[in-house]
């Protein structure tokens, strides 16, 4: 893994979070996109060389629903930058975490994505993600 592409925080309110980072973060958000395979509205905040990913629900089939129904808003997920995902997916297996989508998806951003169950990450909801050319 190269770095950490971003952190994903899951939101009630894409609207009213996106000015609250704006103000944190002394900057506007640089792309809004929904997903619809996640059935999330996400943005993107540029820190360097790590992004801050917002994520609202669209509907309440959503992880990001389901996640707010038992937790309150917050850190969702880490997601880490990978040249090879289907290599890093293989080397994760061996190691024996538990992979929840073995075949990447396309998530926002341009990104090939696949997520590690938390319950082999010490509760951390991981994301590997590989840009796609
Ligand atoms: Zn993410």
């Amino acid at each position: 893994m190269r770095k950490i592409e971003h952190i994903g925080i899951a939101v009630k309110n894409l609207e009213s979070s996106n000015l609250l980072f704006e103000k944190l973060l002394g900057k506007k958000h640089f792309k809004t996109e929904e997903v619809d395979g996640e059935k999330v509205a996400t943005s993107f905040f540029q820190i360097g060389e790590t992004k801050v990913e917002l994520l609202q629900a669209v509907d309440e089939s959503s992880p990001i629903a389901k996640y707010l129904e038992k937790r309150a808003e917050g850190v969702h997920h880490i997601a880490f930058d990978v040249e090879d995902i289907h290599a890093e997916v293989q080397r994760l297996k061996t190691e024996g975490f538990e992979i929840l989508n073995e075949t990447p998806k396309l998530g926002a951003d341009n990104k090939l994505v696949v997520f590690l169950h938390p319950r082999s990450t010490n509760g951390v909801l991981i994301e590997l993600c590989q840009e796609v050319s």
